[in-house]
């Protein structure tokens, strides 16, 4: 798989972590130590995608930012050649399956970046 996809799937893994326990956890807690911990988690979190989107290169961080920013997921699975981001039908004859994930495509229809799961 391509390194930078990799890490694009990464930071979108760490980023669902972080929604959840802001969104539900946070809410929810009952112990302000327990809350005290939570915005610990929450803060080392926030270090580690901050250093890990410094290594995305500047074009795809910049396409990263943007989506982020919008609140989207930006790496979109591709299931059957559909987009699960968009469900459009995308463009997936170009490579061979395995060769599929070690460029970094994005979504002609919604941008996403593309992950090849079959
Ligand atoms: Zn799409």
């Amino acid at each position: 798989m391509h390194a930078q996809l990799e890490l694009l799937l990464e930071i979108q893994d760490l980023r669902t972590q972080r929604h959840g326990m802001e969104d539900g956890t946070l809410a929810d807690v009952e112990s302000d130590v327990f809350a005290v911990e939570v915005a610990d988690a929450i803060e080392i979190l926030d270090e580690k995608l901050g250093e890990l989107e410094t290594r995305l290169t500047e074009e795809i961080g910049e396409r990263y930012s943007r989506m982020a920013r919008k609140g989207m997921r930006a790496v979109a699975p591709v299931i059957k050649g559909i987009c699960y981001g968009c469900f459009m039908a995308v463009a997936t004859a170009r490579a061979s399956e395995a060769g599929r994930n070690s460029r970094v495509e994005n979504c002609e229809h919604c941008g996403r970046f593309l992950y090849h799961v079959v």
